[in-house]
């Protein structure tokens, strides 16, 4: 999934999302969902279970937080803890050298039971029933803290089995499935009712029972089951919503080796969110409503379509048939086979079988009035669809997905293994793309351009198309086994995106940032709730995944070794799932004859572990000594984490070409080695491909800044680019003095490259955004007076219309008067000719944000926007709406965001974003904020990449000690509801640490201003 990008053009980030969870997720985390009674006589022990921690039920307890609990929830919870444990240690008494991990009690069959066996569950039963009668007898206080004995910490906790819906115990307690059943295929029949906004559905699943068992679990949510039978006997299913698990009970054993088939009858309504099988409309050319349904699977909501096993371990066949009325056409992942006219009226078309076996959140089918353009590539049908009346901007996507098919192909040295591949641009959808197999779903922005679309909507569309595509390989050919590893999926589809399209920078300048914190998390780490499936979708998964990729490819000697492996990884586990572990030993096999790397040894350094290295370099003569210390933002900087760090460096004598570059590997805490000869500089990290910040000491740092203010060009522009987001970053550390980043700017008068002109531009908006949010507005209007020098010619080449649309964004935001003029007159022009005089694609942010400033035009520009056909350009003056400062005009935009009527949903997050660039905005933000936090949190889930950006930007320009204190006490009173979000964490960490870069450097930014 392509959940985010940023356009660094407009200096704010334009987010898209990924799609929502289960609203009832929020229950999951309560604990008054567990039952508080257990039931000793059900069910016994399966191999499942034996190989699992059964930690769930203790993770809940986690998940609320130690400080967040008041006393009586904590005698609850550990009554609660102690009933079930109690009961399981007594109960396990006879059987005294079970250890927790090693149980090996069989599961009990009840379809033939011996005498013997009768009499001990007659003994068993009447033990429990007396049990439970004293335990019910006994008074409450036995359960209090004080009252309770504490518990032994060594001993193991048993599954505490919860309640279904229909009282009757549940057989399975944790998040993650049982390994017991295999399902080999689904049948699914759909009746969607587009008028009706419901579906009915048939699901038949073939399955393979692995180990013995009597029951069988799996997913579902939302739906009405009518009907089941397993092997053509009624059966009842049971559910528990907390999990979103439906299951079946046998008294007979299903035996290891069977094969079996589950049939289920279901009703449910479309999803009002973004996930699930979701309805969406659109106004056509003619002004009328048109309804159409889509699917949006990942992470966990193929669960709302059909039941099934909802994990990307459980790989399986699907055969899918949908009917529809004869006015409307059906997509899936695989080509249509057939049409058949139904007694109803209805036309009902069967896909083909799905020719690979597939993760349930690639599964996708669509209803819809679409059209389409087609193209046969290697074999592949390629085919973009949108609604009718945008056709004519889909050609850019069928000749960049052409290119991109036939460059994977041979890149990979595996085919695209499937006779189709659709690209769909859906009207409302949240995330900016989705990877389904053979059924790719967009944005329209992300892949709808036309003529008059500037390079840079272009560019975006290449490399979401790329990052999709990339997928194809990466993410369904080989899975990741669970979500703990996203980071295989999304971090090497944004590689691709980089690797494919040369002109794509790795943005991993956001992902440093945020990995800075205290907060984060490392690449590869424990998921054990829904809301942390969530949370993986970030840009540590993203951008740090991609980043360390791009690391270790450039720490191999030559470019083709890098391919050869992740080829090799392709093959060997195609069709398959796997773990980042696989992944390493794959580029260990291929690195061995040639090099003497341990790819999996340095590798997991950077997986393993949350954050990244501070490499400080001392030059003296021909003599380097490099030391690396954990890059932490936070005052107890003292964790003892070493990395496995590949450092590349260039000297004063060779700087630009690669083979100037040498690696040196830096494994413990502080190294030296000896140069071939003196030199006056150093610089490390080559062209940024490194994850890791450089501080050069006080003489480095002069000694560069020297070099580049005789010739700029000593240093290749990633190269300058890198110095600046160092420098501060180091500021913010506290290592260096916010006058010697002051110095660097010396030479920035001669710098005119985009790369670092937008940097130092982004890091200095982030320090006016936060005087601004002190209310220093005459400080902060000093902050830009550097580089506003600003053009409104026409501009080819896509960095240079990247840097002018920046430029030209921030003198307007100052109210320059040229600038504004020229703005104004443009808006004027387009809005006199009738839309027949368009304004050039890189200048309509500016020119829009402009006319959203004057109460006037910003009337002309909502109506504008109401009755605008295309995506990107509505984004655009949404955009500049929201940009206004009349509170009456902000809360109308927020509302009709919130109820989704003129202004769709999915937009809000950017409505808020743009909102907090200014001080005004972001106080009325926040109050929407706190006074619709249930609602948001309906419409995007709790840790979303929705909700974390909303989170990000009304708290990351904060910087006084009354803001964190607002912040700290809102959130904190959410508890359940979001308290224990990572991003919250995030914010109040971000909040501190610019209080604190404020209270150092106030008095230097007033001298210098
Ligand atoms: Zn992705």
């Amino acid at each position: 999934m392509k959940c985010g990008f940023v356009l660094k053009a407009h200096s704010v980030t334009t987010m898209l999302f990924h799609a929502n969870l289960p609203r009832n997720m929020i229950e999951n985390s309560m604990f008054e969902e567990e039952p508080d009674v257990v039931d000793l006589t059900f069910p016994a022990l399966d191999p499942d279970e034996v190989t699992y921690e059964p930690r769930s039920s203790r993770l809940l307890v986690r998940g609320l937080g130690e400080n967040d609990m008041d006393d009586d929830e904590e005698d609850c919870e550990s009554s609660a803890r102690l009933l079930g444990m109690s009961f399981m240690n007594r109960s396990s008494a006879h059987r005294s050298n079970s250890s927790p991990y090693t149980r090996q009690a069989p599961p009990r069959s009840c379809s033939r039971p011996s005498s013997r066996t009768i009499v001990v569950c007659v003994l068993f039963l009447v033990i429990v029933a007396s049990m439970t009668m004293v335990l019910y007898f006994l008074p409450a206080c036995t359960f209090t803290k004080a009252g309770c004995p504490k518990p032994n910490k060594t001993n193991p906790i048993e599954p505490v089995y919860p309640i279904s819906t229909n009282g009757e115990l549940f057989p399975w307690a944790q998040l993650r499935l049982p390994q017991s059943i295999k399902p080999l295929s689904y049948d699914l029949t759909l009746n969607p009712d587009l008028d009706k906004m419901t579906f009915t559905g048939r699901t038949v699943i073939n399955m393979s029972i692995l180990h013995s068992t009597n029951r069988i679990v799996f997913h579902g949510a939302n739906l009405s089951i009518t009907k089941a039978t397993f092997m053509a006997s009624d059966v009842t299913v049971l559910e528990y919503k907390p999990r979103q698990q439906l299951a079946v009970n046998f008294s007979e054993e299903l035996k290891a080796g069977q094969y079996c088939v589950l049939t289920m009858e279901y009703s449910a309504n479309f999803s009002n969110t973004y996930d699930g099988f979701y309805n969406s409309s659109y106004i056509d050319k003619d002004g009328n409503k048109r309804v159409l349904a889509a699917t949006q699977f990942e992470p966990l909501s193929a669960r709302k379509a059909f039941p099934c096993f909802d994990e990307p371990a459980f790989k399986a066949t699907f055969l899918i048939k949908i009917s529809r009325k004869k006015t409307y056409m059906t997509l899936s992942n695989m080509p249509k086979a057939k049409s058949t006219n139904l007694s109803n009226g209805l036309v009902q078309d069967e896909f083909e079988k799905t020719s690979v076996n597939m993760s349930t959140y690639l599964v996708a089918f669509i209803v819809a009035n679409f059209t389409s353009i087609t193209k046969n590539v290697s074999g592949t049908q390629v085919s973009v669809y949108s609604v009718p009346e945008k056709i004519g901007h889909t050609e850019y996507a069928l000749t960049i997905t052409s290119k991109l098919l036939e460059f994977y192909n041979n890149f990979f040295d595996i085919n695209y293994p499937l006779k189709k591949l659709d690209l769909v641009a859906i009207p409302d959808f949240l995330a900016g793309a989705m990877e389904n197999w053979g059924l790719i779903t967009f944005r329209e922005t992300t892949l709808l351009v036309g003529n008059e679309s500037s390079l840079l909507e272009k560019q975006v569309v290449a490399s979401v198309i790329a990052h999709e595509l990339a997928h194809q390989w990466f993410g369904n050919l080989v899975t990741m086994r669970w979500w703990n590893d996203l980071w295989l999926n999304e971090g090497f589809a944004t590689y691709m995106e980089y690797m494919s399209l040369q002109e794509v920078s790795l943005p991993n300048y956001s992902a440093l940032d945020k990995d800075a914190l205290s907060s984060s998390h490392a690449v590869s780490t424990d998921v054990n709730t829904t809301e942390q499936v969530e949370e993986m979708f970030d840009s540590v998964s993203y951008e740090k995944g991609a980043s360390i990729l791009l690391m270790l490819n450039a720490s191999f000697p030559g470019d083709q070794q890098f391919r050869k492996g992740i080829i090799e990884y392709l093959k060997q586990f195609s069709g398959l799932n796997t773990d980042t572990d696989d992944l390493w030993n794959s580029l260990t096999q291929t690195d061995k004859p040639t090099h003497h790397m341990n790819v999996s040894q340095m590798m997991t350094s950077w997986t393993s572990q949350k954050g990244f290295p501070l490499v400080t370099v001392n030059l003296m003569g021909n003599q380097v000594t490099l030391t690396q210390e954990h890059f932490l933002l936070t005052s107890d900087n003292t964790t003892h984490t070493l990395w496995n760090i590949p450092v590349t460096y260039v000297n004063d004598s060779c700087s630009l070409a690669p083979e100037c570059r040498q690696v040196f590997t830096l494994k413990n805490k502080s190294d030296t080695f000896k140069l071939s000869k003196n030199v006056t500089w150093l610089k490390l990290n080559y062209k940024s491909t490194g994850f890791y910040i450089v501080d050069y000491g006080k003489d480095g740092w002069s000694a560069l800044t020297e070099a580049l203010s005789k010739n700029v060009s000593v240093l290749t522009h990633e190269d300058r680019a890198s110095l600046i987001h160092n420098i501060f970053a180091l500021s913010r550390l506290g290592r260096v003095t916010f006058r010697q980043v002051l110095n660097l700017q010396k030479y920035f008068s001669l710098e005119t490259e985009t790369s670092p002109v937008m940097e130092a531009l982004l890091q200095l908006n982030n320090i006016y955004r936060q005087l601004e949010k002190r209310q220093e507005s005459n400080l902060a209007s000093q902050v830009h007076k550097l580089n506003t020098n600003q053009t409104w010619d026409k501009e080819e080449n896509v960095s240079k219309q990247e840097l002018r649309s920046a430029l030209l964004e921030m003198a307007c935001s100052l109210n320059d008067e040229n600038c504004t003029h020229q703005a104004t007159s443009l808006f004027k022009k387009y809005k006199d000719s009738n839309g027949t005089i368009r304004i050039p694609g890189d200048l309509q942010q500016t020119v829009f944000t402009v006319a959203g400033q004057s109460d006037e035009t910003w009337d002309t520009l909502f109506n504008m926007y109401v009755h605008a056909t295309y995506d990107s350009e509505k984004r655009k003056m949404l955009k500049g709406l929201a940009s206004t400062q009349n509170p009456q005009r902000l809360v109308q935009i927020l509302s009709s965001g919130l109820r989704g009527s003129l202004i769709q949903t999915q937009e809000l997050p950017l409505i808020i974003s743009t909102m907090c660039q200014s001080f005004a905005g972001c106080l009325f933000a926040w109050d929407f904020i706190q006074e619709n936090w249930d609602r948001l949190i309906e419409k995007f889930p709790i840790g979303s990449f929705a909700i974390q950006t909303i989170i990000k930007s009304v708290t990351s320009q904060s910087s006084t000690q009354a803001q964190l204190n607002k912040v700290q006490a809102f959130f904190s009173g959410l508890k359940e509801r979001g308290s224990q979000m990572r991003s919250v964490q995030e914010a109040l960490e971000t909040i501190k640490l610019n209080r604190d870069w404020m209270d150092r450097n106030l008095p230097t930014l007033r001298r210098w201003l």
